[in-house]
């Protein structure tokens, strides 16, 4: 039997972080009320004039570089018609056959240990364009166009047929929009539709060369439907070869309470968008100066930041990967360190306790604490003055406010006690009541150290030095 791989091409929308639509002053700000964020320009009105937004050329050159594209120092616009009722120009302004990013590449670290891979992903080209308005049917009997989003700028990340599987297809999206998030070109907000995915899969023998007919799926919103889509396309596909059936080329959607995809439209019905150059708009020049100092102001990629931690910081592989997951508390981790934090005592503070409170929404990310509270607090455990598992009630009463760390031990009374002399009269308490228990200590059963430890933590309210128990207790029962 003739085993088949799967052959996919994903094509990205990503909205650009403008304030303003790429050709027009309207607000782009999600979420308000239909309609209020127009003009004659993204409404479509006869006689207005589209004026390009730079900030959105800015971005659109930082998303290329960031996929190690080339820039085009001469890109032009074109109209790309069809009709559709949230396109009230009857046209979108995109970029047809002389995009302003091209050739780049994105590499994909596949599986682990002896399965581990690199899967290189080539980026056929990323141009800007407009996005369309929206039609709303949640309103009652009615449906109506939503124009606030139309006009707002985005760059269409397109690759070649490179992926072979559903899970590099997820991966490829993941990586995509962390590089995108980090690069502040895209929020990778998925839910308010800021990151689109289309996917385009055909099947063909294992060990073949030739590509088969493609389907587009398409409007997939989350990563996790994009992998089941995939998956269940190409199984389809394969279907439809061994039984003879022939596949057409046709755009589906993704039903995911049934679990399959469904036609939208075929080939035959596919628009000829009828392309030409966009007359009201000049070409777009990037000057070889201006990719430059865009390429010199380009922070770092997330896999170079994980890179660097696990290098510089001496941090595992897995809290690389935590740390760098919003740039807010990577920025967060970095602060602490600066500040002269152990980079691997901030690592596991963040972890532990800090990232259970962490709100993330797009860009944004509520942290109920600064970096300095926590290098203070952390301070404090290094110096002895709270012990560990304080720390975390010290944490606990800061959230929310902006109380030192020291101000906060004061306050729950929570210095950690590291008087010798105090242990050792509670120590010596101990012994004297556990005499049996004390005894088989001494006779070797080492086990009963925890007892012991246990105890005169239990007497001190958890508050004695855990080192400094541990040394007094053998000290008092004469063992080594
Ligand atoms: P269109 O402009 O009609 O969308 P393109 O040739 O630009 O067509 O391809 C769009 C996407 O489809 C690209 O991501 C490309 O990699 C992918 N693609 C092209 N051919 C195939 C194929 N045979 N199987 C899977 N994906 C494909
Ligand atoms: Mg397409
Ligand atoms: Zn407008």
């Amino acid at each position: 039997m003739t085993t088949y791989e799967a052959v996919i091409g994903l094509e990205v929308h990503a909205q650009l972080l403008t304030k303003t639509k790429a050709f027009c002053s309207c607000s782009i700000q999600f979420g308000n009320e239909p309609n209020t964020q127009t003009c004659p320009t993204c409404l479509g009105l006869p006689g207005a004039l589209p004026v390009l937004n730079r900030q959105a050329v800015t971005l659109a050159v930082r998303a290329g570089l960031s996929l190690d594209c080339t820039i085009r120092e001469t890109s032009r616009f074109a109209r790309k018609n069809y009709f559709y009722p949230d396109l009230p120009k009857g046209y979108q302004i995109s970029q047809f056959d002389e995009p302003i990013c091209e050739n780049g590449t994105l590499d994909l670290f596949m599986g682990e240990g002896d399965t581990a891979y690199t899967r290189r992903v080539n980026i056929q080209r990323a141009h800007m364009e407009e996005d369309a308005g929206k039609n709303l049917h949640d309103r009652g009997d009615d449906s109506i166009v939503d124009l606030n989003r139309s006009g707002t700028a985005l760059i269409e990340i397109v690759t070649h047929p490179d992926l072979r599987s559903a899970a590099e297809a997820a991966e490829y999206l993941r990586t995509l929009r962390d590089i995108l998030v980090f690069a502040g070109v895209n929020d990778g907000n998925l839910e308010e539709g800021s990151f689109r995915c289309d996917a385009n899969v055909s099947i063909r023998p294992v060990g073949t060369e030739k590509f088969g007919t493609r389907v587009e799926l398409k409007n997939i919103n989350s990563f996790r439907f994009v992998e089941k889509a995939i998956i269940a396309e190409a199984k389809r596909q394969e279907e439809c070869l061994r039984t003879g059936e022939r596949i057409v080329q046709e755009t589906r959607g993704w039903n995911d309470v049934a679990g399959t995809t469904y036609p939208l439209r075929s080939k035959e019905e596919a628009q000829d968008y009828r392309y030409f150059p966009e007359p009201d708009l000049p070409p777009l020049v990037v000057t070889a100066a201006e990719v430059e100092a865009a390429r010199a102001s380009l922070p770092e990629r997330p896999r170079e930041k994980r890179a660097r931690y696990m290098a510089s910081f001496g941090i595992t592989p897995y809290a690389a990967g935590v740390l760098t997951g919003h740039p807010k508390v990577a920025a967060f981790f970095e602060e602490c360190v600066a500040s002269g934090a152990d980079a691997t005592k901030a690592s596991n503070f963040i972890q532990a306790e800090l990232l259970r409170d962490v709100r993330t929404k797009g860009l944004e990310a509520e942290i109920p604490v600064s970096p300095a509270q926590v290098v203070e607090v952390l301070s404090l455990v290094d110096g002895g003055t709270i012990s560990g598992k304080q720390a975390k009630e010290v944490y606990a009463a800061m959230r929310g406010t902006n109380k030192a760390a020291k101000a906060v031990v004061a306050e729950l009374g929570l210095e950690q006690m590291s008087d010798e002399g105090a242990i050792e009269v509670i120590v010596v308490k101990i012994v004297d009541a556990n005499p049996k228990q004390a005894e088989q200590l001494r006779g070797g059963k080492l086990g009963l150290m925890g007892f012991f430890v246990g105890q005169t933590m239990k007497e001190t309210g958890g508050s004695a030095n855990p080192a400094m128990v541990n040394a007094v207790i053998k000290r008092v029962l004469g063992l080594p």
